[in-house]
C-alpha cells in the first residue's frame, strides 16, 4: 500500500546569480505548496530535503523543474509514514555543502567518475579500490558500506586534510566514494582529482539511491542510513539487513539516537530506552548530573529519586570532579 507523505532528496550545481533573491522567491512558493524541509542555496545551486502529501511534492517539483536550468533536476524520493519535517527553511549560503576549501573547487568542471550501484557494488569487491566514506563519524557508525574507510574525523569540513595526512595508504590505489544523496562527493571527488589521484570515482546519486536498485537492494551496506530530518535513520539493505550501531552504555546492537541530556554537551549517542532511563540520558557522569540534564527535568524526577538512579551504577550527584 502507498504511503501518504513523500521526502524528497536532492541537490544541482549551477549557477545562481542572486541566491539572496532567489531563496525569498523560492521559500514564497514551498509555503504556496505547503511544502516543509531544509533548503541551501548559493551561487554555485542549491541543495534541500523537503517532505510533503503526495500532492504537495508533486506540486513541488513541478514548480522546480519549471525553473530555468532546473529542468533536470534528479530527485530522490522515499514513501513515508510521517512528514520528515515540521518547519521550512530556505536559506542563502556561501557553499551549499561545507567543505571549506581555500580554493574552491566546481564539480561542473572537476568530479570523479560516476557510478551506478551496479558499478559501485563492483567496486566494493574489488581489492584494489578503497572505498571512503565521505560522511560524519555518528553517520557511519549507524551504518555504512561492507569495508568501507571511516575517516577518523568529526565533520565533513576536516576530510581533505585527513586525506592529506594519509596520502601514501592510498595515492596509488582507486578511490571511490560514497555520501547520503551524492553532493558531498560531487565537490570532495573533484578535489581528490585536483591533488592528484589517478582514478577517482563517486556513488552517483548516493546510498539512498543505492538502496532503491531492484537488483542490488541495497546489499553490502550494513546497518541504517543516517538523514537529518525527523525519520533520523532509513533502511537500505532490503536483501540482509543487519545492526551494526552499538549501544553507548552497554555495546548491545542498537540503532536508537538520543542527545545527551546535558544541554551544554548534546552529543548524539545510541541508547536503548532502558539504558536511557538508567543512564538518564548522560554520556558521561558530569552529563548524568548537571543540574539542567533534561532527562530528569522531563520525567519530573525529585532530587531522591535522581540520586537513587545514579547510586545503582555506583554514582552520585555529590561527585567531586577529579581532574
Ligand atoms: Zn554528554
Amino acid at each position: 500500500m502507498s504511503k501518504p507523505f513523500r521526502v524528497l532528496l536532492y541537490y544541482k550545481y549551477t549557477n545562481i546569480e542572486d541566491p539572496v533573491a532567489f531563496s525569498q522567491e523560492h521559500l514564497a512558493n514551498c509555503k504556496r505548496i505547503g511544502i516543509k524541509g531544509r533548503i541551501l542555496v548559493g551561487k554555485e545551486g542549491i541543495n534541500g530535503t523537503v517532505s510533503g502529501t503526495v500532492e504537495q511534492t508533486e506540486a513541488y517539483k513541478d514548480y522546480v523543474h519549471s525553473l530555468p536550468g532546473f529542468e533536470d533536476l534528479w530527485f530522490k524520493e522515499d514513501e513515508e509514514d510521517i512528514m520528515a519535517f515540521k518547519k521550512i527553511f530556505v536559506r542563502p549560503r556561501e557553499e551549499i555543502v561545507s567543505l571549506d576549501l581555500e580554493e574552491d573547487i566546481n564539480p561542473l568542471e572537476t568530479t570523479g567518475e560516476y557510478l551506478d550501484p551496479k558499478a559501485f557494488k563492483e567496486a566494493l569487491l574489488d581489492d584494489d579500490t578503497i572505498v571512503l566514506d565521505t560522511r560524519n563519524d555518528y553517520e557511519y557508525d549507524l551504518g555504512h558500506f561492507r569495508g568501507a574507510v571511516r575517516p577518523d574525523i568529526r565533520n565533513f569540513r576536516e576530510l581533505p586534510q585527513w586525506v592529506i595526512d594519509n596520502k601514501e595508504k592510498f595515492m596509488e590505489k582507486r578511490v571511490v566514494v560514497y555520501c547520503t544523496g551524492g553532493i558531498r562527493c560531487e565537490k570532495f571527488s573533484g578535489w581528490l582529482v585536483r591533488e592528484g589521484f589517478k582514478d577517482v570515482g563517486q556513488l552517483h546519486g548516493g546510498i539512498a539511491t543505492y538502496g532503491k536498485d531492484p537488483e542490488i537492494q541495497g546489499e553490502l551496506w550494513d546497518g541504517k542510513m543516517y538523514v537529518f530530518d525527523e525519520r533520523i535513520a532509513v533502511d537500505i539493505n532490503h536483501k540482509d539487513p543487519i545492526i551494526v550501531g552499538k549501544d553507548w552504555f552497554d555495546g548491545t546492537p542498537c540503532e536508537r539516537y538520543v542527545n545527551c541530556g546535558n544541554p551544554e554537551c548534546n552529543e548524539q549517542i545510541l541508547a536503548s530506552e532502558e539504558n536511557e532511563a538508567k543512564y538518564v540520558r548522560g554520556c558521561s557522569p558530569e552529563c548524568r548530573r548537571h543540574p539542567r540534564n533534561r532527562y530528569v527535568a522531563e520525567n519530573n524526577l525529585s532530587t531522591e529519586e535522581w540520586e537513587l538512579r545514579l547510586s545503582e551504577i555506583g554514582e552520585s550527584l555529590t561527585d567531586i570532579e577529579t581532574a
